[in-house]
């Protein structure tokens, strides 16, 4: 059960500063695992999105901001991960709730929301600008300055982890933020909005430096991306979506990061250890239902070992715990809505008319228990080519589908025959063959007998239609800064043109 407190749910929006019901159309939200509803939350309108982009506007100019020494601004991102820390439960509470994901996975969310805080503070405080080599008499400086407000969009998946990973380096690098939760899933957003809002209070910060915008993402989130006070979109979504606030940017000349889909490959070379590749193939693609764009979803096996490491991944997924997020015994959560199970559903009926052959799942899980939620079992699929549409498309959802390669140059090719470019695991003894596919495999981040492990300060991003730009790091906070180069006299010789 939520043990949130219902009257606790936070269900308006904060716009400039100020908390009110959003004056646009109702949102219900509801919890996945019951289908009851936990709050409804009115969009904000467009005018309201233009209020919100002129009070960022005039908060990020606030000269107490603009000229907030880095040290000191470090100390608002600590304020928030010491507000995240001390309400962790009910955050992670909240976000089961309103996402169906397994307790433990947004526990460990929140700290890592908090953990993004703190190591943003730290990158902060030591980050450094260059005085760079001058051909000449003067010296020349490369310095960073913010690009003022930046709109941050989300998506339904990791509601928590994602806005820190925007919120804490677009405010460390000195802008305001206009935050667009989605539609499904704003309540964590609007959580964290009332933790930002105290922190900024506490430290006489503008109000104004966060709004948290609820809505549906062509009418908010257009509104965002398109209003001429926004100078940075940074999104993270579908790669349609992606592409189109990507065209709209282009109409304004703004930069624009992209976190988009995937369709990872996930490879068990014949010498792996088989126990470690079992456990980590299955965690890979099953752990958050599948509803993760890194989720090692196309499992490519040395075609000598498939029939055996097939069969025992079959048998130890019909063994994975299906049931709600609230249960410490659930492995697979249900998925965040109704609607989404049934685009799963329509995609694992996809693959039966493409021929594959499913050899556990492909259904909703049977029983009591699970008639109101909205579950789908963890699902094997094989018997496709990889140019089938279930190879190709990403389906966010607990599907697996296997396939054997028979040397490294197959499987390379299938493995980098795919629009996407974001993730893969290799499950190998050999190193010298780890080395050599991570090499050539496209992805953005590559995990060796391991998978989904993630560090803060490790840079993240897609290849080809997964994204562009990287989040995180240390030079996390220098994509929502604009770069300027001085250049300063020093000496007392005439100009070329002096009298
Ligand atoms: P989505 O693209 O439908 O929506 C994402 C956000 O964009 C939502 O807030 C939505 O309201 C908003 N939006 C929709 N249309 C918009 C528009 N025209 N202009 C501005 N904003 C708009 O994605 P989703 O279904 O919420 O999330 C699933 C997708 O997210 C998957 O493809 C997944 O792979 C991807 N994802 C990627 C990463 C990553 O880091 N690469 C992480 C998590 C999720």
């Amino acid at each position: 059960m939520l043990s949130f407190p219902a009257a606790d749910v936070p269900d308006e929006a904060l716009v400039a500063g100020s908390w009110r019901r959003g004056a646009g159309a109702p949102v219900e939200t509801v919890d996945p695992a019951t289908g009851l509803a936990i709050a409804t939350v009115h969009a904000v309108t467009v005018e309201e999105v233009a209020e919100a982009a002129e009070g960022a506007a005039r908060a990020a100019a606030d000269p107490g901001w603009r000229s907030l020494l880095p040290h000191r601004r470090a100390r608002l991102l600590h304020r928030i991960a010491d507000l995240i820390e001390e309400t962790a439960e009910q955050l992670a509470a909240l976000q089961t709730a309103d996402t169906g994901k397994a307790l433990t996975e947004t526990r460990a969310l929140v700290a890592s929301a908090a953990g993004t805080f703190r190591y943003t503070a730290a990158a902060l405080e030591t980050a450094e600008e260059s005085i760079t080599p001058s051909r000449g008499d003067y010296l020349t400086m490369s310095v960073f300055e913010p690009v003022g407000v930046v709109g941050a969009i989300n998506p339904w998946n990791s509601p928590v982890a994602s806005d820190a990973q925007k919120l804490a380096p677009a405010l460390a690098a000195g802008n305001a933020v206009l935050l667009k939760p989605a539609e499904w899933t704003p309540l964590v957003s609007l959580a964290l909005g009332r933790l930002v809002t105290r922190a900024l209070a506490e430290l006489g910060l503008p109000p104004g430096l966060l709004s948290v915008l609820p809505g549906r993402g062509s009418v908010v989130g257009d509104a965002i991306v398109r209003h001429p006070c926004v100078g940075k979109v940074t999104f993270t979504g579908g790669t349609a979506t992606g592409r189109t606030i990507a065209h709209a940017a282009a109409d304004k000349t703004m930069p624009v990061s992209l976190e988009l889909g995937g369709k990872s490959p996930t490879i068990v070379l014949a010498d792996a250890d088989i126990e470690q590749a079992l456990a980590g193939v299955m965690f890979g693609v099953f752990s958050s239902s599948g509803q993760s764009c890194i989720a090692g979803s196309r499992l490519f096996v040395a075609r000598e070992r498939y029939d055996a490491f097939v069969g025992e991944l079959v048998a130890r997924v019909r063994k994975l715990r299906v049931g709600p997020g609230t249960s410490p015994d659930t492995q697979v959560a249900p998925l965040v809505h109704h609607r989404h199970r049934d685009t799963v559903a329509g995609y694992v009926d996809l693959a039966r008319s493409e021929g594959a052959r499913v050899l556990c799942g492909g259904s909703a899980p049977e029983g009591e228990a699970y008639r109101d939620g909205a579950y789908y079992l963890p699902t094997v699929l094989d018997g496709l080519d990889n140019a089938s549409r279930t190879c190709q498309e990403e389906i966010f959802g607990p599907v697996l589908v296997a396939l054997p390669f028979d040397d490294e140059e197959d499987l390379v090719r299938m493995a980098n025959d795919s629009v996407y470019g974001l993730a893969c695991g290799i499950w190998t003894r050999d190193h010298r063959a780890a080395w050599r596919i991570a090499r050539r495999v496209d992805a953005g981040t590559v995990w060796i007998n391991t998978y989904k492990q993630f560090s803060i300060a490790t840079p993240f991003g897609g290849l080809k239609d997964s994204g562009l730009g990287r989040e995180k790091g240390r030079d996390g906070m220098r994509a929502y800064q604009r770069q300027k180069s001085l250049y300063w006299g020093t000496s007392d010789a005439p100009l070329p043109w002096a009298n």
